[in-house]
């Protein structure tokens, strides 16, 4: 049994504030173990759960968070850039994702670190109309490849948002949302309990059969980005967008996956380390 989990840093046990996330940030150093070791108890979780294979896949910012030397070395890590397509590795041959670390979408009243995307110049992502956080999107490509999401840690908001998207999902959630940055917390001793309890329940289920959520796969997509600033509306208009209002554009895909370059299984490439 093969599990991808894709990790991000906002709603890693013990974050509760930017200066964990960005590289010039005052405890990003922290941050990056504190994400590391959400990580580890993922993968103990997943392995004492019954998976036989696990890929991390290193996903805030631009990639290159966490501390390679320290992850567990049964996993193998996927890090760095390009990301394209968003997913590497993750094709039909995974049985299930695990999404940790991730936050609620951006506008989520009193999410901890809540964005959608970049938090910097987003205000809303929709996809036919309908808005989806990053929780949404990954959970809609890892579907086109017919897998399934089945654990998310973040704070409560994240979890609430993972509970409403994909019914039966498991989840970990390791912080109470106050405010943007503001969060109640777990101690990282505790996330990490709660999260390994978590992943091993997550892959016992799958193995013993349980049908999680598939969420439909949207085909077309036309996605929408409404920006904060209209200089960035100005700079992202062009081919195969269309200006709908001063703050918004909007460009159609084949599937969502498209506009992260694709799927894996796309490639045709083979996965040749294990
Ligand atoms: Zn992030």
């Amino acid at each position: 049994m093969k599990i991808y989990i894709a990790v991000d840093m906002e709603g890693i046990s013990g974050i509760y504030s930017s200066e964990y996330l960005l590289r010039d940030g005052a405890k990003y150093a922290v941050g990056q173990r504190l994400a590391t070791e959400d990580t580890n108890a993922a993968v103990r979780g997943a392995f004492d759960g019954g998976a036989d294979e696990v890929i991390v896949a290193d996903m805030h910012g631009m990639s290159g968070n966490l501390l390679v030397e320290s992850l567990d070395p049964r996993a193998l890590l996927f890090a760095g850039t390009p990301r394209v397509p968003r997913f590497a590795f993750l094709d039909e041959t995974v049985d299930g994702v695990f999404l940790i670390g991730y936050h609620a979408m951006a506008g989520t009243p009193y999410a901890n670190l809540e964005h959608t995307m970049s938090s910097k110049s987003w205000h809303k992502f929709t996809v036919n109309g309908k808005a989806y956080g990053e929780l949404g999107i990954d959970a809609e490509i890892a579907a086109e490849s017919g897998v399934p999401v089945i654990l998310a840690s973040g704070d409560d908001k994240l979890c609430a948002e993972a509970e409403h998207w994909l019914p039966g999902i498991e989840t970990a959630c390791v912080k109470h949302g106050l405010a943007r940055q503001a969060a109640l917390g777990l101690s990282p001793e505790r996330g990490h309990e709660v999260i390994y309890a978590a992943a091993k329940r997550a892959v016992e289920a799958l193995k013993a059969g349980k049908h999680y959520t598939l969420p439909e796969v949207v085909s077309p997509a036309t996605v929408d980005i409404t920006y904060k600033m209209m200089e960035d509306a100005d700079a992202a208009e062009g081919f195969n967008a269309v200006r709908v209002d001063g703050y918004t554009i909007e460009s159609r895909f084949p599937r969502l996956s498209d506009k992260y370059g694709g799927l894996w299984s796309d490639r045709g490439i083979e996965q040749k380390i294990h």
